[in-house]
């Protein structure tokens, strides 16, 4: 367990050096991966991309290939057998990128606890930009989430007249 969390920890703090959680283009394209849960969380970002949310108007694209995403949206309480799923799929990623635990599971491992099969969430294992608790947090709760870390920019972006998006520079939560 030791050593899978060691390679873990590397893989997602590259070095302890945090990439910035913005993406390069606008609007900013979301990846997600659900790593072992009940679903709840994930069939609510499907709602979130296909409801009546509007979060591709709200700047927010949900893409099939982690090699076009921006951020990684996860779901899930991290099964050991996901984590490497998990891995390739952050190494995919372009930089810069950023990490947001969807629901209790991801955060901290909800109702699942740490065990043989399971990592109980991310949460003090890597670095996470964003969390948003829940059980399942609902669309508006996400966009809530999304708007809280990136709006910020977006506010300062409208306000300097840009129209290149936020990748311009960081974002914290
Ligand atoms: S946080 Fe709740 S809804 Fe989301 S995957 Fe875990 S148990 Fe399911």
């Amino acid at each position: 367990m030791g050593l899978i969390r060691a390679v873990f920890d590397a893989t997602f703090r590259q070095g302890g050096a945090r990439l910035k959680p913005v993406g390069p283009r606008w609007p900013l394209l979301l990846f997600h991966v659900d790593t072992g849960g009940c679903g709840g969380c994930g069939m609510e970002l499907q709602a979130l991309a296909t409801g009546p949310y509007d979060a591709q108007g709200a700047g927010f694209g949900f893409v099939q290939s982690p090699r076009a995403a921006d951020v990684l949206l996860v779901t899930g309480a991290v099964t050991r057998s996901m984590m490497p799923v998990l891995e390739a799929t952050w190494q995919a990623m372009p930089t810069p990128k950023g990490l947001i635990c969807v629901g209790n599971c991801a955060v901290d491992g909800g109702m699942f606890t740490e065990n043989y099969a399971v990592m109980g969430g991310l949460d003090r294992k890597v670095q996470i930009d964003l969390r948003i608790p829940g059980c399942p947090p609902s669309p508006h709760d996400v966009l809530e989430g999304l708007f809280s870390l990136f709006g910020k920019r977006l506010e300062e972006n409208a306000s300097a007249g840009q129209d290149e998006g936020v990748g311009s520079s960081s974002t914290s939560s």
